[in-house]
């Protein structure tokens, strides 16, 4: 199938910069003739050019509406600040993060895909993206692996048994964010007390 063929050219790091909910998506979207090729920033001009050539149409430039292509990057926590909300796992399309409620967070490098999402929801701002270090590039290994962990933890989203597990973790992280938000009122309003 196109869509099939499509998605398997595209990085598989889930990050939507695309404008679509992941790369099964965009890549159905491209096969339905609904969207170009030039939409997503982590596969570059190289990805571009192997959907080009798949699709035997012109190269187009990357659109960098939809953000640009940068060295591979992860992210990481800064743990002395991690309130332990578990935003970020929820975020995280690869569960490459581990961590419990209440107590520090921390990202399994090895996972991580650089996509970022996890660093928006983070209510304390403790998640930062850096430059792998030493520098490589994004393979077609590394999609493959990327594409099973968000398979699984799709499927593990889905599993009847996890929902009352689900539906008290959300009561908690309510729970954890109000009393971080609450902390951090108590603090602004100790530092405008003369
Ligand atoms: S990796 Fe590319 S195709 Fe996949 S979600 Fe990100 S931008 Fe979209
Ligand atoms: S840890 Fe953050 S940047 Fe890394 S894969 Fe998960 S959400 Fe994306
Ligand atoms: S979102 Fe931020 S504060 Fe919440 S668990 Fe993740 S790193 Fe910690």
């Amino acid at each position: 199938m196109l869509a099939e063929c499509i998605n398997d050219l595209l990085p598989q790091t889930q990050c939507t910069k695309c404008g679509y909910a992941g790369c099964a998506p965009y890549a159905q979207a491209i096969a339905e003739g609904l969207a170009p090729i030039n939409r997503c920033p982590p596969g570059g001009e190289k990805g571009i050019t192997a959907l080009a050539t798949l699709l035997k149409t012109e190269v187009l430039p990357l659109d960098e509406t939809c953000g640009r292509h940068m060295p591979l990057q992860v992210a990481v926590i800064d743990e002395q600040y991690c309130i332990g909300c578990t935003l970020c796992i929820q975020a995280c399309p690869v569960d490459a993060i581990v961590g419990a409620s209440k107590l520090m967070h921390t990202v399994l490098a090895h996972a991580c895909t650089g996509c970022d999402l996890c660093v928006a929801p983070c209510p304390v701002d403790c998640i930062e993206m850096v430059n792998v270090s030493p520098a490589r590039t994004w393979t077609r290994e590394d999609a493959q692996t990327s594409r099973q962990r968000f398979e699984a933890r799709n499927e593990r989203l889905t599993r009847p048994a996890q929902e009352p597990q689900r539906q008290e973790s959300a009561k908690e992280i309510g729970n954890a964010v109000a009393q971080a938000l609450a902390k951090a009122r108590a603090r602004r309003s100790a530092a405008a007390t003369p």
